[in-house]
């Protein structure tokens, strides 16, 4: 197929969005921020960047988001077709200077009967109020179809001529459960395009999941079809097994653009950098092979892949690293560099301090520098990973000292601070170093208030802490769950920072994850159990 002409697709990114909807991925608005900037440099063209009425964080974060990215993209706010949220979202996208509001509601029968309980003729009705409030507020206006893709077809039809004639420029099309093969996802986006009155003058836009692994397959069909625009996130994160990923789309369109008659304007030096950042401030690792960003896309381990490859590189490779800005020089940091230097280096890596904060994690970065004289941007990101996190803790750690080997019985004594400064003091045995550990510190963390005074720390013991604490089912904020344990070494050398991620659940099952990066990786360990305690912590005392 070849087109005469090049349509350029706009590129919705729904990071911090659908993508915070992740287990484990929720963020603070700092990070929300950072991850936008990173979005400008990708020149995505709009920013999905919450839903303002499901909490005051998310409010915040889309009004913060809306400052911080000007006229330079559309920023998008979600809003289910109920007054309540298009106010809402209306409200945080007011200072905006390319707001957009996003409402809509499921269409298909299975939503309709169990989810939302309405007949066909009152969510048509919901559908059109909807639209119309939300055009009092907004001039640019997006509707979403949810379960498009398993909705029936002349019903589908008759809301969205609706929902146009009220006044929607862009129409969402999400095969939200990611149901559909690629060609019948297509084929949806071109019925649209040839059935409903009124779409020639407003942009059809694709939403994919990846539940059969299909969902960057199923973009590049409605891109084919003749979908203008299409949802994604970084590294593809997302409820269940993710949304499109954007990079993939991105270097889908880069090499086949003539065959699809389509183009972006994403800049594809930014999409590693992007991805590590995501990873990082989200908690969610990249798997090793992963398509364009995973740490083996570009790494050729067979002999006769490498002798190819080094004789030319096209043997092997289609995509050129350099192109997605995977192997950029990592500029490399030491003790002498320099307060400047350290928040220059950061904000190419797109993190953005203010001054306390840069303090912070100067004296860290120090005494980083002064272990291992040569501090690498993996170094720094595992550095942000933890202080972007630990800034607000409930506990941090003090003292960790650990005896193990074989025949010994692994044992740590912990000393924490709490937030007020106090000292608290245990030991513990385990299977293992982090075992006893963790095991030390849940003492620590759920003992008891009237736990005995000794030099100025209080004893906590096994006994004062109620174990059963640390059993299911206990309320909120007093029991987690150990889900995930990985650790990974940082750069290279022996000396590396080990860096290690951890996901907690409550009683509730809402996951918490956490990061530490040190040189000892039972230090690791430690400071990245309490990072995602700290956070269960916070989030059990706000719903307190
Ligand atoms: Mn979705």
């Amino acid at each position: 197929m070849t087109h005469t002409s090049i349509r350029q697709i706009k590129f919705l990114d729904t990071t911090l969005r659908d993508g915070e909807q992740s287990p484990g991925a929720g963020m603070d608005v700092t990070e929300k921020l950072s991850i936008a900037r990173e979005l400008l440099r990708l020149r995505v063209d709009v920013i999905e960047a919450g839903f303002p009425a499901s909490s005051p964080g998310d409010f915040d974060s889309v009004r913060q988001v809306a400052a911080l990215v000007g006229d330079q993209a559309v920023v998008c706010a979600l809003a289910r077709a109920v007054a309540r949220d298009i106010e809402a979202a209306a409200a945080a996208l007011e200072g905006a200077a390319r707001g957009r509001i996003h409402t809509g509601l499921g269409l298909s029968s299975v939503h309709l009967l169990y989810k939302l309980q309405m007949s066909r003729e009152d969510a048509l009705d919901s559908a059109v109020q909807a639209v119309k409030l939300a055009r009092h507020y907004c001039d640019d206006v997006q509707f979403y179809a949810e379960d498009a893709g398993r909705t029936e077809r002349a019903y589908l039809q008759q809301v969205l001529e609706a929902v146009i004639a009220s006044g929607a420029s862009t129409i969402n099309v999400p095969d939200t459960t990611g149901a559909l093969l690629p060609d019948q996802y297509g084929e949806l986006i071109s019925f649209l395009l040839h059935n409903v009155r009124g779409i020639e003058g407003v942009t059809l836009s694709a939403h994919c999941h990846n539940d059969l692994g299909l969902a960057t397959a199923a973009s590049l069909s409605a891109i084919a079809a003749g979908a203008g625009q299409v949802e994604c996130t970084v590294n593809g994160i997302g409820e269940r097994a993710g949304n499109a990923a954007l990079e993939e789309i991105a270097v889908a369109l880069a090499l086949h653009g003539s065959h699809l008659g389509a183009c972006c304007a994403i800049e594809l030096s930014e999409l590693t950098r992007a991805s590590r950042l995501v990873a990082s401030i989200t908690g969610t690792a990249v798997s090793a092979n992963k398509a364009v960003v995973g740490a083996n896309a570009f790494a050729h381990s067979s002999g006769i892949h490498q002798d190819g490859v080094l004789k030319q590189r096209s043997t092997y490779e289609i995509i050129d690293p350099q192109s997605v800005g995977a192997s950029q020089s990592s500029l490399v940091l030491s003790a002498r560099s320099g307060r400047a230097a350290l928040r220059h280096r950061l904000e190419q890596l797109g993190y953005v301090l203010d001054d306390g904060a840069l303090d912070q994690l100067n004296t860290r970065f120090l005494q980083i520098a002064d272990k291992k004289s040569l501090v690498y941007d993996e170094d720094l990101e595992a550095l942000m990973a933890e202080y972007g996190r630990g800034i607000e803790s409930v506990w941090s750690l003090k003292i960790l000292q650990v005896s193990c080997g074989s025949p010994l019985i692994a044992t740590a004594t912990v000393v924490l601070n709490n937030a007020d400064g106090r000292e608290f003091i245990t030991c513990a045995s385990g299977a293992g170093p982090i075992d006893a550990t963790f095991k030390a510190i849940n003492t620590l963390v759920f003992a008891s208030d009237d736990s005995p005074e000794k030099d100025g720390r209080i004893l906590a013991t096994t006994s004062s802490c109620a174990d059963a604490a640390l059993e299911p089912g206990r309320p909120c904020g007093r029991h987690c769950d150990l889900q995930r344990f990985a650790v990974q070494a940082i750069t290279r050398g022996s000396d590396a920072l080990g860096e290690v991620s951890v996901q907690l659940a409550d009683a509730q099952g809402q996951v918490f994850s956490g990061r530490g990066a040190d040189g000892d990786i039972i230090v690791s360990s430690a400071k990245a159990y309490l990072n995602a305690l700290n956070r269960l912590l916070r989030a059990a005392a706000a719903c307190a």
